[in-house]
């Protein structure tokens, strides 16, 4: 078939690779969206464990209601209505056996709903909460008058800054950051921690609420995204590895290659993949310009996730936070989700993120090691049953967000004339999540736009 000015070969299935190929689809691009493994869906999928019934994220993915571009993508492939919006945020935190305290929004206009509940956090002292939130505060002005000095500080030296204190750090801060950073505070990005904390806290009340997928993520939005391609005249391919790229004699792509020995054509072609696969795409030549060079210093930085099912269940709550042990947090997928197995009572769920000292222990020290901290926590778990368990590692879960990795993160135009990048790890201003990987792969979609000559 000639190749036409709308056809677009994207590579990656993930978010944003989807993401991407949807809003070109909707624009009246053809496009052949090409995925490496036999199914889509990248880092954020799901199966059905056939033992239990139960369907089994690869970890436990949370949302918000500040994801934007996220919302607005499962609007336009019809799938929002498979979200469940947790409008009052309620999250439990256990600082010792049974020792829990609440983060609550109150029901007032943002941000108050926020200061709220941090004056409402018993974990801390009156005196602690407050400097906590005057903390917030000043954080909040230097990221509009300041950022340039937020962006060399990790979100350990900003805490030394506000003038954070050990429990303040323990009981908040540092739960926080690394569940939205996936890494050490130490080592992660201040600036990155205060664009989070802007969007999702000192925003409206709405962009706080815990936003969970009522199925599985892979039925969340793979196969709404494929029909939505396919329908507008699209191809989607699995199990399509693709190998390299070929060049014309005025340096632009020509095609791409693909494992299976195929070649496939079009005017202009998206990367979506994570970023130690997109520089093994480029030729050598390509990857000695600096603007592909810096790519290869970025990390990346390991999440485990612990599912556990019991032969009760051990509490409540449907999220509770664990301080001051290795497990950091705790889903319990029984009262998270309307649907799910019948055949064991209890189904938890435990992250480790920024899990770079464990993420070589073996599947069973990571099980005694979550199961420890559950019955220390939660003492009801004392008796409680293992029947079944299932760990799973992402070794390269996320970027690494470390303040020099805001200088490496390449944006989407790339000196390649028809060549866009996309993926979470592109400059977004944004850790490296969901939001992030859909906001690069729809403005990758309108920069492709612009190039062809259409509206971006
Ligand atoms: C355990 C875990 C928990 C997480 N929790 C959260 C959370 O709670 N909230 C949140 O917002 N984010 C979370 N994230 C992050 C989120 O999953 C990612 O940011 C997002 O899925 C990245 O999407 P992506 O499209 O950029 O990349 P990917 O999902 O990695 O997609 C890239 C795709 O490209 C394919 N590919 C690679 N090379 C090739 C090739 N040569 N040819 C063809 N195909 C190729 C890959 O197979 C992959 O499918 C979590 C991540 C993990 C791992």
């Amino acid at each position: 078939m000639a190749v036409e000015a709308r056809d677009v070969v994207v590579i990656g299935g993930g978010f944003a690779g989807l993401a991407a190929g949807v809003s070109l689809s909707a624009r009246g691009f053809r496009v052949a969206l090409l995925e490496g493994k036999p199914a889509l869906g990248g880092r954020a999928y799901s199966f059905i464990d056939e033992e239990t019934g139960d369907f089994v994220d690869n970890g436990q993915h949370v949302l918000m209601g500040c994801y934007r571009e996220t919302l607005a993508f499962l609007d336009q492939i019809g799938t929002r209505g498979q979200l469940i919006f947790h409008r009052k945020l309620e999250i439990e935190m256990l600082d010792g056996p049974g020792r829990r305290a609440h983060l609550r929004t109150a029901p007032l206009p943002g941000p108050f709903h926020m200061s709220a509940a941090l004056l409402g956090y018993r974990h801390l002292t009156l005196r602690e909460r407050l400097r906590l939130i005057a903390g917030g505060s000043r954080m909040m002005r230097m990221r509009s008058r300041d950022l340039d000095r937020l962006r060399r500080m990790s979100v350990a030296e900003l805490m030394d800054v506000l003038e954070q204190g050990t429990r303040a750090r323990q009981c908040f801060w540092y739960p926080l950051a690394i569940a939205t950073l996936n890494d050490d505070p130490e080592l992660a990005s201040a600036a990155l921690l205060a664009e989070v904390l802007k969007r999702a806290f000192f925003s409206r009340r709405d962009d706080s609420a815990f936003v969970y997928s009522k199925v599985g993520l892979s039925d969340l939005y793979c196969t709404a995204a494929r029909a939505l391609i396919e329908n507008a005249g699209g191809v989607v391919a699995t199990r399509a590895i693709v190998e390299g790229f070929d060049f014309d004699a005025t340096s632009a792509i020509s095609a791409v290659r693909l494992r299976d020995g195929r070649r496939l054509s079009a005017a202009n072609y998206l990367v979506a993949v994570p970023p130690q696969q997109c520089l093994k795409l480029l030729p050598e030549a390509a990857v000695a310009d600096p603007f592909f060079s810096r790519i290869a210093s970025l990390k990346s930085s390991p999440i485990i996730c612990v599912h556990v099912w019991l032969d009760r269940e051990v509490t409540d709550s449907a999220f509770v936070g664990f301080i001051d042990t290795q497990t950091q947090w705790m889903f319990n997928k029984r009262r998270i989700f309307e649907q799910h197995g019948e055949r064991h009572p209890g189904y938890l769920s435990f992250v480790i993120s920024g899990a770079r000292k464990l993420v070589d222990s073996s599947n069973d020290e990571l099980l005694d090691l979550v199961i420890n901290d559950l019955r220390t926590m939660i003492p009801a778990a004392r008796h409680a049953k293992v029947v079944k368990a299932l760990v799973l590692k992402e070794k390269h879960a996320t970027m690494a967000p470390d303040p020099l990795s805001d200088l490496s993160r390449p944006v989407t135009v790339t000196p390649i004339a028809n060549l866009f990048l996309a993926g979470d790890w592109i400059q977004t201003g944004l850790p490296a999540t969901i939001e992030s990987a859909v906001v690069s792969g729809r403005s990758a979609a309108s920069a492709i736009a612009v190039r062809v000559g259409g509206d971006a």
